[in-house]
């Protein structure tokens, strides 16, 4: 069975596992947080509506219910010459299938450090 790496645990990166899986890929996602953020109800965590906790959903849950594994890291590099990708703990490892999904975080517009947005971090809905 062919294996397909995916990054990020969002909403794309857990839509591009399930989708994986059942296309018949042994599938790892990989994310640097244990749950996955459901921005869009985001909202009603700044007046109080919704409370942290239920705007997170569990990734080993997701794995688990979906038949992928997961792994809880950060990947710090990616080299697409030598097919390998670099883990901030799990060290340097090679990869025939990488989806990456890390989101739209690393786009720092010039002032966005000054700002807190609904659409940065999930700690940023509590700072609100
Ligand atoms: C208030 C609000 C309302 C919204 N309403 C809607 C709506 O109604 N309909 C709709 O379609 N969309 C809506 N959206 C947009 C939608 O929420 C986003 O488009 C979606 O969450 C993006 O998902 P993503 O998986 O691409 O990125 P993210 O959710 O940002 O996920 C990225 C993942 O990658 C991980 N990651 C990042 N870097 C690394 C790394 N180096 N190593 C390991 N893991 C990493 C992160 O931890 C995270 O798990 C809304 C957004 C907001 C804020």
């Amino acid at each position: 069975m062919k294996k397909v790496t995916v990054i990020g645990g969002g909403i794309a990166g857990i839509e591009a596992a399930i989708f994986c899986r059942k296309e018949g890929f042994e599938v790892e996602l990989i994310s640097d947080r244990t749950y996955l953020f459901i921005y869009p109800i985001a909202i009603w965590i700044p007046v109080s509506t919704l409370s942290f906790e239920e705007a997170k959903m569990s990734l080993s849950t997701l794995a688990e219910k979906h038949g992928f594994s997961l792994t809880v890291d950060t990947v710090t590099a990616i080299h697409a010459d030598t097919k390998t990708l670099t883990l901030e703990k799990g060290g340097i490892r090679i990869e025939e299938i990488l989806i990456i999904a890390t989101g739209s975080g690393k786009m720092r517009h010039p002032g966005l450090e000054h700002t807190l947005s609904i659409c940065g971090t999930p700690e940023q809905s509590l700072q609100l």
